[in-house]
């Protein structure tokens, strides 16, 4: 089995690429069953103190899914919403497409 860091750093790049690629100008569609995707998401994440802080966390802050920029910005403030919780360093969100679309800069 994935140990919970393994679980975590993989679910992560799946969810920011994901945000990443997600379309500019959503239809309502795509939009609500983006929102839905992540209350469904966080109700059966398979480490359960996470998901229940998760679920938390995104009732305060329901997904942003009118366009690729606010679903991703919204994403790296949950990400870093944990990373603080773990005393990890923050993440620069406006990095957000640079790190997992595009590739970095040098
Ligand atoms: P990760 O935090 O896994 O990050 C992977 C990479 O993402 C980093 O190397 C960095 O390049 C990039 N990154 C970092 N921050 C951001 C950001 N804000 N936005 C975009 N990219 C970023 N672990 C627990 O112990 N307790 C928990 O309660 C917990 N809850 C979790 C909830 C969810 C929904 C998920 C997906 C994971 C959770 N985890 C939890 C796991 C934890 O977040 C980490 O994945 C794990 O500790 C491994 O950390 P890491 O340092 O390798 O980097």
């Amino acid at each position: 089995p994935l140990d919970k860091d393994d679980l975590g750093r993989s679910t992560w790049g799946f969810l920011h690429s994901m945000a990443s690629y997600y379309p500019d100008k959503p239809t309502r569609r795509q939009a609500e069953d983006m929102s839905k995707f992540f209350n469904i998401f966080s109700q059966f994440y398979p480490c359960e103190p996470c998901a229940l802080d998760f679920q938390e966390d995104i009732k305060k802050h329901p997904p942003k899914t009118d366009s690729r920029d606010h679903l991703a910005q919204w994403l790296c403030e949950r990400h870093n919403t944990v990373n603080r919780k773990l005393g990890k360093p923050l993440f620069d969100c406006s990095k957000i497409h640079e790190r997992w679309r595009d590739g970095w800069k040098d």
